[in-house]
């Protein structure tokens, strides 16, 4: 990075820059998959829209390479990069909830936590993922599917107007009212067209939950995985439960004589009327009765972080996913082949249900394309230990190729590692020619391209 350009990026910005050599470059350098260590020449901390402004700008001047940060939880580390500038937005976490407009407007830096604790106090949320510190920005750029997806659909689906910084330094603002293709191409098309500084999402009436995770032996699974493909898409829409092979955590709240055992799970949610659970879980009674269950009435909140402390900051992460629409007893067996490979306590192999909601939108309608699946399949081996990482990464790309073939073709953008533009374009499948197109008049020189790149050339 050019000395004059260090100079101008420090002298312009409210918020703190680090380079190399500090201590705070270091912390600041990693993200939340301890598999990436990439040193960028320099993180901007950005504090408000002209910081980014700011940074944008020089960078586009000097020709460098820009990484976008949000919440710092792409596996596939895309919120730093090698050489360049990180445009980090961490620290921008204003949210601002409308009761009268029920809609909710946060800054990119905000975290699941910092907009759905917000949005709680007035009997709101955003959907949004399973773990509370991921960031909105990339989440609802790439999709954001989580426990109220089949009720109220994707991140982007409750997304009614984004805040843009333009590759050329210029401010837009991206809704169906204003540059409707750039809000078209947002919606799924993760960081490639500008940097969004604030978020507008429609508020959701959502409050006490009814939620949390029943487990069952792993001799099960073959039974519980074919009852579940059946009996998922027809459960109530507030209903949501997603699938997972697990090793159970060795503490409370688990019995010790399943401790770090290989079991199967349903982590259930109910977003509907309290009142209405047992009726709405009466298919789910019916099945063979779990040897582990602990749900009960919550604050949504608690729901989103249940599994936080699981999964920290700085493991080891390597993970593929792929979209599916059914789950035939060939798949199932190549499940329960690699269920029994689990490799390390972390890793895990999770369905999240995509239907409902979702697929009331039609597939060229935002650039998220896959509203035909019922599944988002994530294979993730996860370790503490540094030692593990090949052990993690052949299993989970083992794992991946045996069920790939069941699977629609594409990947949740937001699952996916650097696996080439076959994937990318698999991803958003006839979506993609009309990214190619908006990349062109958005972001021609392809200034953002840290990202699942969508090449203008
Ligand atoms: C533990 C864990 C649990 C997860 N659970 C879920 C889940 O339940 N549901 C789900 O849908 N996903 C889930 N994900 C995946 C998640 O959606 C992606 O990892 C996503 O990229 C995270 O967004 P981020 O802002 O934290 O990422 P970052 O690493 O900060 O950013 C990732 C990329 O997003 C883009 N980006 C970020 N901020 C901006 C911005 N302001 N403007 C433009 N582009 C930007 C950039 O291209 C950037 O490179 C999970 C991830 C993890 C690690």
């Amino acid at each position: 990075m050019p000395q004059e350009a260090y100079r101008e990026l420090t002298a312009k910005v409210r918020g703190e820059v680090f380079f190399p050599g500090s201590a705070e470059y270091e912390v600041a350098r990693k993200v939340y998959n301890a598999m990436i260590d990439r040193r960028p020449d320099a993180i901007v901390r950005c504090s408000n829209l002209e910081d980014v402004k700011a940074s944008v700008n020089i960078a586009h001047q000097k020709r460098l390479k820009v990484a976008i940060r949000g919440g710092g939880h792409n596996g596939a580390g895309l919120g730093v990069c090698d050489q360049g500038l990180v445009i980090d937005l961490s620290p921008m976490k204003t949210v601002r909830v409308d009761p009268t407009s029920r809609t909710v407007r946060a800054e990119a830096g905000c975290t699941q936590a910092d907009l759905n604790n917000a949005a709680q106090s007035f009997g709101m949320a955003v959907p949004a993922g399973v773990i509370s510190t991921t960031g909105i920005a990339g989440l609802t750029l790439g999709g954001g599917t989580g426990y109220l997806t089949r009720k109220y659909g994707l991140a982007l689906d409750n997304l009614l107007e984004a805040d843009v910084v333009l590759a050329d330094g210029s401010f837009v603002k991206a809704s169906d009212k204003e540059n409707s293709d750039l809000f078209w191409a947002l919606r799924g098309g993760g960081g490639n067209f500008g940097i969004v500084t604030s978020f507008l999402f429609r508020g959701c009436p959502v409050d006490q939950v009814f939620a949390g995770p029943m487990l069952w032996e792993l001799e099960h699974a073959r039974e519980l995985l074919e009852w579940y493909r059946e009996v998922s898409p027809t459960l109530p829409e507030e209903l949501y439960g997603f699938f997972a092979f697990l090793k159970v955590p060795p503490g409370p709240p688990f019995p010790e004589e399943l401790h770090r055992k290989t079991m199967c799970g349903i982590v259930w949610a109910y977003c509907g009327a309290l009142d209405n659970v047992p009726e709405a879980f009466r298919p789910v009674r019916a099945f063979r009765e779990p040897k582990f269950e602990l749900t009960g009435p919550m604050p949504y909140t608690a729901l989103q972080s249940m599994f936080d402390a699981i999964y920290p900051s700085g493991d080891y992460w390597y993970w593929r996913g792929d979209f599916v629409a059914k789950i035939p007893d060939e798949a199932i067996k190549e499940h329960l082949k690699f269920a029994e490979q689990l490799p390390t306590l972390k890793s895990t192999m999770h369905l999240y249900p995509v239907d409902g909601a979702v697929s009331r939108i039609g597939r060229n309608e935002t650039a998220f394309s896959y509203r035909d699946a019922k599944w988002s399949t994530v294979i993730v081996g996860v370790d503490p230990d540094p030692a593990n990482t090949e052990k993690i990464t052949n299993w989970t790309k083992d794992y991946w190729a045996a069920l790939h073939p069941y699977s629609l073709g594409g990947a949740y953008v937001n699952f996916m590692m650097d696996e080439g533009l076959d994937r990318i374009k698999a991803t958003y499948r006839d979506n993609y020619d009309r990214l190619v197109e908006m990349k062109r008049k958005y972001d021609p020189e392809n200034f953002f391209r840290v990202n699942q790149n969508i090449n203008p050339v």
